[in-house]
């Protein structure tokens, strides 16, 4: 097999064309690598080649490097991986870097021949890294284009030589948003970023590519960086401009990452080091923060849970097996509401015909409307046409008579949460829908089994649970109820692969898994405030631990009133088990003054007439006075992270989950679990189940009894165990 194809034309110039076969996109792999590296030697050493363009077969450049191999440089060098990923990342430099030279002359700095990135359409991470050591990079006006780095987003920094030369040629201030936050940009942003040098019709691309090593002289071959009294765009760090930007990049770095995401960190000190030397010692400076990354628990977490995983899941690695493909064609949605019109929008988007049902017409066109109202906001943002609008939305038929629901093959359910009106309106469309049509619910709290007896086909009868909102949030949740069959598992796989979302299937019980995870961190937020912890002391020490959001956050953001229903909705089922006086005590009383959170613009936050948030509201400290003696940090930080992954523990052995990936994914994706960690059985794996044992005993024994470690931590404390080596299936990247 091979992933590049290497063409000499008889005007002199050499195209080496990027098409790995078998692939929609172009992945980077060392096999790869050394295939270009063979062609770039070929081109150099042929007299008759006067440049080269480097370009693909495929509508898009590259997707960046497959992580899969990028970890399994650990094993290149038996009992070393530092050394192994240290000498994988050098290779990359050494061929990026000979590309870049060109074979010039290295004291005259002439003779070189040039190289042309021309680019198709999105060039992501070591797929954007190739460009950047060429010697222009020509991208094809694709609307569709993205150009970037993004590895920070997955834990890692852009280390084919993007932490070193981007930088060098835009500097620090501009390469923030592109290597720190990892945005990928359209054409013409990239152009206007200076790191593209031309944008130009898809059809001239190969054209302009040719007139420009045409024309190339030696000079133009020279990169800044190696060119004399070279100095950097807007200043090196010892440098009046420069000091106070890289001063001001740390503090922004701590202020966003908190300190718990490492590749931040090591990125900057690359970018830092690296300014300081020569620009071959920087390339091996940037290639020893990527090993040193790259080792780091969280680091390998990450990749396995927001990649790996991830990746696993959308493609159906806990699909049902001998199922046929199951692709929804008309999906019904009952109740119009703030998720079924959601749930309405995203299925259209995907191309499906959906009809949107509520009791009355207003009801069912305001939910229309609501789909009408997000594309509008992409038409303001220009990522939508007014053609896309009408397509979009000619494909929803809002209603109230359920005949229209003939001819559904899946039916999602999202009226009132109240176990009534969801029989009456299941039993309504089960006399319409044909017989093989699966029918799904999206209840929050209402157990699937007791909502499926009011169907007459239990075994096509399935939890799909969506969050809020739906058009943003990419997990969803998939429900087995006692009697739910493969072919309805199936179904809700391939609905949620169609409008590319995350799946995670779970078993039947009280708030599934995200929700029986969550609610206990939020509650411990709220308990911490009745005992007289410093509000502030809990907001911080979540924030330390990477959550997005505080407890009390947290709570405003999903309202006040839904806690004191959910609340009073488990006392009533839960009876004297039900222990959780203490934060219900806070909640209610807020509830009783009418501070619902955000919604009312009070809640454990006070708010401006905008609704911007203001600081804690003073009167937490008069109802609950704040203790003389605090809490450690640590005490603070463990609670709350405890509080959701003992839970996940729990639903482990209850057998809710089945699977650790989905446990770790479902808690990234779902509630915002501490992504650095990547999920609660990573995080849990990071300590070592005889520490966090350690942490759940010192809990319970001072805080509750809530905090006791489930036996199956403890059988693995005892035997040395980790999640992913006892539960974990094909995760090699972090292995
Ligand atoms: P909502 O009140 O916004 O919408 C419910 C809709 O159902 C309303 O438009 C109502 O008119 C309609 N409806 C009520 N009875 C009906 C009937 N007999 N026939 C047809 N339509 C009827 O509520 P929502 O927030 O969209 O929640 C809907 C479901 O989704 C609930 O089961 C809820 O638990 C679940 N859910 C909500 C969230 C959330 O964050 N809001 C998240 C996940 C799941």
């Amino acid at each position: 097999m091979t992933d590049f194809q290497y063409k000499k034309g008889d005007d002199g110039i050499a195209t080496i064309t990027w098409d790995c076969p078998e692939k929609s996109m172009n992945v980077m792999t060392f096999d790869g690598l050394a295939e270009l590296d063979r062609h770039v030697d070929a081109a150099l050493a042929d007299d008759g080649v006067k440049g080269v363009i480097i370009t693909s077969g495929k509508k898009d450049f590259a997707g960046g490097m497959d992580l899969n191999v990028l970890a399994g440089l650990r094993d290149q060098v038996k009992g070393n991986p530092a050394e192994g990923i240290f000498n994988g990342i050098m290779q990359m430099h050494t061929l990026l870097r000979k590309i870049e030279l060109g074979g010039m002359d290295p004291k005259t700095q002439k003779g070189g021949k040039p190289f042309v990135a021309a680019l198709p359409g999105t060039a992501a991470g070591i797929g954007f890294e190739l460009p950047l050591a060429c010697h222009r990079i020509i991208v094809a006006d694709n609307p569709k284009a993205k150009l970037g780095l993004p590895e920070i987003l997955v834990g890692l920094f852009p280390g084919a030589g993007g932490a070193t030369r981007v930088p060098r040629k835009i500097g620090l201030m501009a390469a923030a948003p592109i290597l720190m936050e990892g945005k990928m940009l359209a054409p013409a942003k990239m152009k206007a970023a200076g790191l593209i040098d031309d944008v130009v019709p898809a059809d001239t691309l190969i054209a302009a590519a040719k007139e420009w090593i045409n024309a190339a002289k030696d000079a133009d071959l020279v990169k800044p960086w190696d060119a004399k009294g070279y100095k950097m765009p807007g200043g090196a760090p010892y440098t009046p401009s420069g000091l106070p930007m890289f001063v001001g990049a740390s503090v922004m770095i701590l202020a966003k990452t908190q300190g718990v995401y490492p590749a931040a960190k090591a990125l900057l000190a690359a970018i830092y080091e690296g300014a300081l030397v020569p620009f071959e010692t920087a390339l091996k400076i940037e290639a020893r923060w990527f090993t040193k990354v790259m080792n780091t628990p969280s680091t390998a977490a990450m990749i396995r849970s927001l990649f790996v995983n991830k990746q696993a899941l959308e493609k159906g690695a806990v699909r049902p097996d001998g199922v046929a493909d199951q692709s929804v064609r008309k999906v019904g949605v009952l109740g119009a509401g703030m998720m079924g019109a959601g749930i309405g929008y995203v299925s259209a988007l995907a191309g499906i015909e959906v009809v949107l049902i509520d009791a009355t017409q207003d009801a069912a066109d305001r939910g229309k409307a609501h789909a009408a109202g997000i594309l509008d906001e992409g038409i303001k943002r220009k990522k939508v046409t007014d053609a896309k609008k009408a397509e979009v939305l000619a494909r929803i038929t809002a209603a109230t008579d359920y005949a229209k629901l003939a001819g559904c093959d899946l039916i999602v359910e999202a009226v009132f949460e109240d176990p009534g009106v969801k029989a009456e309106v299941t039993k309504k469309a089960d006399a319409v829908i044909p017989a093989e049509c699966i029918f799904a619910t999206n209840t929050s709290t209402l157990p699937i089994t007791s909502l499926a007896s009011a169907s007459a086909r239990p075994e096509q009868f399935i939890g799909i649970h969506f969050f809020s909102p739906v058009h943003k949030m990419n997990l969803v949740e998939i429900i087995k109820g006692a009697k739910t069959g493969n072919r309805a598992v199936a179904k809700a796989l391939d609905f949620v692969r169609q409008i590319r979302k995350t799946p995670i299937v779970v078993n039947d019980a009280r708030f599934f898994y995200a929700n029986r995870c969550i609610i206990p961190y939020v509650n411990e937020g709220v308990m911490m405030v009745q005992q007289g912890v410093a509000p502030a002391l809990i907001e911080n020490a979540a924030k330390l631990v990477g959550m997005p959001l505080g407890p009390l956050q947290l709570s405003d953001e999903t309202s006040i009133d839904l806690g004191v229903k959910i609340a009073k909705a488990t006392k009533a089922a839960l009876g004297n088990d039900y222990k959780n006086d203490e934060a219900d005590e806070v909640l209610f009383k807020l509830f009783d003054e009418g501070r619902y959170g955000r919604k009312t613009n009070g809640g454990f936050y006070a708010y401006d007439d905008k609704g911007k948030r203001t600081g804690l509201w003073s009167g937490l400290a008069a109802n609950w006075p704040q203790k003389a003696e605090q809490p450690s940090l640590e005490d603070v930080k463990m609670r709350l992270m405890m509080s959701q992954s003992l839970e996940a523990v729990r639903a482990l052995e209850d057998g809710v989950l089945e699977d650790i990936r989905e446990g770790d994914v479902g808690a990234v994706l779902g509630w915002g679990f501490a992504p650095w960690s990547g999920g609660p059985f990573s995080w849990l794996d990071i300590l070592g189940a005889k520490q966090a044992v350690a942490i759940a005993d010192h809990l319970s024994k001072t805080y509750g009894e809530r905090f006791a470690a489930p036996a199956l931590l403890r059988e693995m404390a005892k035997k040395s165990e980790t999640f992913y080596g006892r539960f974990g299936k094909q995760d090699k990247a972090a292995a």
